[in-house]
């Protein structure tokens, strides 16, 4: 436990997708606690890029040819190894990210979680299934799955192990081959995910890690893959997903939130607290699920702001590679920076700072206070603009009414959390919600660990979902398979055409197919 050694990187860097890699141009890769350099990295290029891309598509029809149940048991084999090095996994999120251990944890556990789930549905989600025809018995019709072919993942670095492995698998278990590019700032994660799926037997062809910047490598995947599966930041979502589109092939993507927690007053405060000290600095706040907004009912607001305040005060912030952290640094100085910008500019319009709000240079060069700020309103930048950090807003609301009224006033619609007297009265709030995930008496792990569910976003937070069936099916083209058997659609021989004519639409309505008189 503790800083991956060099010996570590050297046998790494060795597997990304870039011939002559030793030779490339290199860029550096910083241990975030420190922001020193740990290591570094070859720099892609477009053509790397577009040769991992051809080598990928020649080895996806022999894996397109595999049987989903064997394509299941490598998804076993490599979820069983994920678990098997679950401590160095969570050393190189922590050097790459400045995470604290348990959301390393946390996103290392959600990799082989979902391996896991397509493992087990897979088989039976792909397989092809007979639906009713057009003229009952005669008309047989199946439908099936093809893959896409070359699935291009573009993953970010703020959970950078499982959003380069998560949707992978669902991909892989559709028959696809995967070429990622992943974040410049954590190629690491991304190049330890494809060791261990190549140890459970996948061909690295299969799952191509391309590192180099998003302008360049990214866009070359854009402009060759045969489907891109992005995570990141909404701008970047909305440029891919035009050049996608222009090219007609499948986009989804995960982007960002301005996430609302609601507290009403029948709540157990105490555990809304603890739930929401999870919920909005798990990552350091940068998370995409993260809370940002916390909507309090007013006869409980004094109490749950008080303790809420002291717990974030007490909360141990610090560089360590153990379970002792409750948070950990940020991962760039551009982050520090984002979130100090937001904070200084509340300050000055008039917030109130009831915890944090400064800069940690003393425990690293990343580090920022978990900070919480009162009295924020729409003049500020964090009011209704993603932080993307340790920065939570708490308002007080007048009624339950109010308080989805306000949490739905964003473009933003990624997760929602809600607290209340008992759990029918939050399944209905979470019902009036327009938000991807609702997480009842929690902030976001149950519904993103709930790999059978779909997880994603509405507005500006996203297109398409991961997980769930959802999360596989949008990996294949679906294709259907009707044979006419017995009779013909144009007659039945020895019957006249006329008179056959004039049967159709009865014998449609006799068999349901069309409402009758
Ligand atoms: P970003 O710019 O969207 O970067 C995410 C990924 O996209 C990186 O791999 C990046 O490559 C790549 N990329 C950037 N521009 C590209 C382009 N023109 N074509 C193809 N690929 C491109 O996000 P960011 O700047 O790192 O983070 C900024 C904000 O994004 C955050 O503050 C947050 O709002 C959001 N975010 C959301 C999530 C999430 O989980 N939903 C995760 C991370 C960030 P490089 O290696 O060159 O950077």
């Amino acid at each position: 436990m503790g800083k991956p050694d060099t010996a570590t990187f050297d046998r790494l860097v060795r597997l990304v997708a870039i011939d002559g890699y030793d030779a490339r141009p290199t860029r550096s890769i910083l241990e975030a606690f420190s922001g020193t350099e740990m290591a570094t990295i070859p720099v892609g290029t477009a053509d790397d890029l577009t040769l991992a891309v051809q080598r990928a598509r020649a080895a996806q029809t022999r894996w397109a040819a595999t049987p989903p149940k064997e394509r299941a048991k490598l998804l076993e084999r490599f979820a069983a190894l994920v678990f098997d090095h679950l401590d160095e996994l969570m050393d190189i999120a922590q050097a790459e990210t400045g995470k604290a251990r348990a959301y390393a944890q946390e996103e290392v556990v959600d990799v082989a979680l979902t391996a896991r789930h397509y493992a087990k549905v897979g088989p039976k989600t792909l397989a092809a299934r007979k639906v009713k025809g057009m003229i009952p018995v005669a008309t047989d019709v199946r439908v099936r799955y093809q893959p896409k072919g070359v699935v291009g993942v573009i993953s970010p670095w703020n959970y950078p192990v499982t959003l380069a492995a998560s949707d992978a698998v669902a991909a892989l278990m559709a028959g696809n081959a995967v070429v990622i590019k992943p974040d410049s700032q954590t190629p690491y994660c991304a190049l330890a995910v494809a060791e261990l799926l190549y140890e459970a037997g996948l061909a690295p062809e299969l799952f191509a890690v391309v590192p180099g910047p998003g302008g360049v490598v990214g866009q070359a995947l854009v402009a060759t893959a045969d489907y891109l599966m992005f995570t990141g930041s909404s701008q970047t979502g909305a440029t891919l997903a035009e050049q996608a589109g222009r090219r007609l092939i499948g986009f989804s993507a995960e982007l960002g939130g301005k996430n609302p927690m609601i507290v009403t007053k029948g709540a157990d405060i105490d555990r809304a607290v603890e739930g929401a000290a999870r919920a909005c600095y798990s990552n350091s706040g940068q998370l995409c699920i993260a809370i940002e907004r916390l909507y309090v009912e007013k006869p409980v607001a004094d109490e749950f702001t008080r303790k809420f305040a002291a717990k974030v005060n007490s909360m141990k912030v610090g560089p360590d590679y153990g379970f002792d952290a409750d948070m950990g640094s940020l991962a760039s100085k551009a982050q520090v920076d984002a979130v100090d910008a937001h904070v200084t500019d509340a300050v000055a319009k008039g917030a109130t700072v009831l915890a944090g709000g400064k800069k940690l240079p003393e425990l690293g060069p990343f580090f920022y206070a978990p900070t919480v700020l009162s009295g924020v309103n729409e003049h500020m930048e964090c009011f209704a603009s993603e932080t993307f950090g340790p920065l939570v807003s708490v308002y007080e609301v007048d009624s339950v009414d109010e308080a989805i009224k306000l949490a739905n006033d964003t473009d933003y619609g990624l997760n929602a959390s809600v607290f209340a007297g008992d759990a029918q009265e939050a399944r209905e709030i979470g019902a009036q919600l327009r938000v991807g995930t609702v997480n009842i008496n929690e902030g976001y792990a149950a519904a993103w660990g709930s790999t059978a569910a779909p997880m994603g976003g509405m507005g500006i937070s996203g297109v398409g979902r991961r997980h769930g069936p959802e999360g596989l099916v949008k990996y294949c083209e679906s294709q259907t398979i009707a044979t006419q058997r017995f009779i013909g659609i144009d007659g039945i021989r020895g019957v006249p055409r006329k008179l056959f004519l004039k049967l159709v639409p009865l014998a449609m309505r006799a068999t349901g197919l069309l409402p009758g008189r």
